[in-house]
């Protein structure tokens, strides 16, 4: 099974040559092609990608509106993503709805959803995905996982977002004192000290690492050796073999 970072860019206008796209992972294994997260600078390129399936993490343009003029393969998403997606022309037999502590599976590799906390108006979830028993949790829009620590377990590496590397980007609802909004780097690389996961790579990437990658590079390797952590930052177009 091979990874490749198709995508890196978080919601932000600035990019750089090595994060352009928006955020997205592709599995490639055996014929099957399964991309995470479909945003809408993919809409005019998924033709040419061709993926066998598409997982959706939540709702949110930079994650699902590559899907506006529908899908030619399987999506599979919560339910309330595909009522937020509603107006989009996805047939209904390639509707696969995704339930928090179910497990799907395709040849051979599982896909397990987890609740996250992130936004309100569009629930999201992490995906912990196992194959030939290595696992890994792939959450690229994050304030705080539910179910941590089972999420975590035995994980080979932990996939996070790079919104912010200190910077706090959390808000509070008004009516419902829910919060919402983005887990800074430094949070997650505590998570990953908490549950004695060795490394972090880090998608999504925000402003404060776009705008000068030299710079963010330094300071998150200083804050990820400080917890024991090693730490890679992603790139559009970087691949992994698992
Ligand atoms: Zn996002
Ligand atoms: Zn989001």
């Amino acid at each position: 099974m091979k990874i490749k970072f198709l995508g890196t860019r978080g919601y932000i206008e600035p990019k750089s040559k090595k994060h352009t796209m928006y955020t997205s992972l592709m599995i490639y294994h055996n014929k099957n092609k399964i991309m995470i997260d479909c945003g809408e600078n993919w809409l005019k390129k998924l033709k040419r990608l061709q993926p066998t399936s598409i997982f959706i993490t939540h709702a949110h343009p930079d994650h699902a509106f590559g899907l506006k003029e529908g899908s030619f393969c399987p999506v599979y998403a919560t339910k309330i993503t595909f009522d937020l997606l509603k107006d989009f022309p996805i047939e209904k037999k390639y509707k696969k709805i995704v339930t928090i502590g179910k497990k799907t599976k395709i040849d051979g590799i599982t896909f397990e959803p987890f609740e996250v906390m992130h936004s309100i108006k569009a629930p999201a979830v992490g995906y912990r995905i196992t194959f030939n028993k290595k696992a890994f949790f792939y959450v690229p829009d994050v304030l705080w996982i539910e179910n941590r620590k089972k999420a975590f377990k035995n994980i080979l590496f932990y996939i996070g977002d790079g919104a912010t590397i200190k910077r706090v980007m959390v808000r509070k609802d008004k009516k419902t004192n829910q919060l919402y909004g983005h887990a800074n780097i430094s949070s997650q690389l505590t998570w990953c000290q908490k549950e004695n996961v060795k490394k972090m790579i880090i998608t999504h990437c925000g402003s404060d690492i776009v705008k000068n990658e030299i710079k963010a590079k330094k300071e998150i390797i200083e804050l990820a050796q400080k917890k024991g952590v090693e730490a890679i930052l992603a790139y559009d177009g970087m691949t992994l073999e698992i």
